[in-house]
């Protein structure tokens, strides 16, 4: 089958590669036929992750079932889902937790597109991708929702998820600041239009990109360009910026006993944080890896009740065999890769 490979910065082939096979009961074959990219995927192609080529990309996708081992009785081929990035097990302690993202039966971070058990598990932009645990892992796209639309909810969107969802039921209706702009930025588009979609009393998103500042108030958030010192306060505050000024001001802006959710990946020098003040107010400081399997079924919901329109966030809708191109442009806030 073809694969397409990061071969070295801002360059991309597709190779040849063989075809996965079951390997198990609990497998499934799966052909992806929307990808879409990551924030992370566009430090990848630009060689400033710490991500060495070459490897397989593409780790967020709608697919459709093409085989199905003895054991996977829920699945039927044909059935378009949601594949999440990272490989769980769904019966370890974690997996049973919620916290797919650090199952404990198969190697530490294991991801489809990267990390460091890329070569096993592949990419999705390829033919054929194999599935372990299927049951547990594919999320069956539920009627009325477009594979391209929700290609996301893999990763970024579930990221996006967990920024808002949790704390909003906490805390209902209440208002949303999130720090925009790291990468292509979307992790951030998707915060606030989850926020709006959660009913937040109101969205403000902060971002310098005029282009993304127009697509959150398409999702109805209030936009600034500048970053302040503090904003609000507010209950609920996200920072996807990835810059220490963008950190800063989410903290900064977050009420007393409020919860700052940070999606950003600070790989460089370590941003200081304003502990005095989070002592003071006693703010709830999250981040790390989202848990992405556990948090899928909640944003397809919503995009299938109509709530959630990830369309709003897609910049641009490539067929399959320009990937290599599209992806090396630079300029995309979410592509998506279609067959
Ligand atoms: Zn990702
Ligand atoms: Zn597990």
């Amino acid at each position: 089958m073809q694969q397409l490979t990061y071969t070295a910065p801002h360059e991309l082939q597709w190779r040849d590669a063989p075809d996965p096979t079951l390997g198990s009961d609990d497998a499934a074959l799966v052909r992806p036929r929307a990808v879409a990219t990551c924030d992370l995927d566009a430090l990848i192609i630009s060689g400033i992750s710490p991500f060495r080529p070459p490897f397989p990309l593409g780790h967020e996708c709608v697919a459709e079932v093409v085989e199905i081992g003895d054991r996977v009785s829920g699945l039927q081929p044909g059935r378009l889902v949601s594949v999440p990035f990272q490989i769980s097990c769904g019966q370890c302690e974690p997996c049973r937790r919620g916290r797919t993202g650090n199952c404990t039966g198969v190697p530490w971070m294991s991801t489809y597109g990267f990390g460091p058990s890329v070569e096993r598990w592949g990419g999705f932009l390829s033919d054929l991708v194999c599935v372990p645990y299927a049951e547990h892992m594919l999320v069956p796209l539920p009627d009325g929702v477009e594979a391209a639309a929700v290609a996301s909810a893999s990763d970024n969107m579930s990221d996006a998820w967990r920024t808002v969802g949790p704390a909003l039921a906490e805390d209902p209706g209440a208002p949303v600041l999130v720090v925009g702009g790291a990468g292509p930025g979307s992790i951030g588009l998707y915060a606030a239009a989850l926020a709006v979609a959660l009913s937040a009393e109101s969205v403000q998103y902060v971002d310098a990109s005029l282009e993304r500042r127009e697509l959150a108030e398409a999702v109805g958030a209030t936009t600034l360009a500048e970053t302040p010192e503090r904003l609000g306060p507010f209950p609920i505050t996200v920072d996807s910026s990835a810059s220490p000024e963008g950190l800063a001001l989410a903290l900064r802006s977050t009420a007393p006993d409020g919860v700052c959710t940070s999606t950003g990946i600070y790989f460089g020098e370590q941003p200081s944080l304003p502990l005095l003040e989070m002592y003071i107010k006693g703010i709830t400081f999250k981040t790390g890896r989202v848990h992405a399997r556990a948090a899928m079924p909640e944003v397809l919901q919503l995009a299938a009740a109509g709530a959630l329109h990830p369309e709003l966030i897609t910049t641009r809708i490539t067929p399959w065999a320009d990937a290599a191109a599209a992806l090396v442009e630079p300029g995309w806030t979410k592509l998506v890769i279609e067959r």
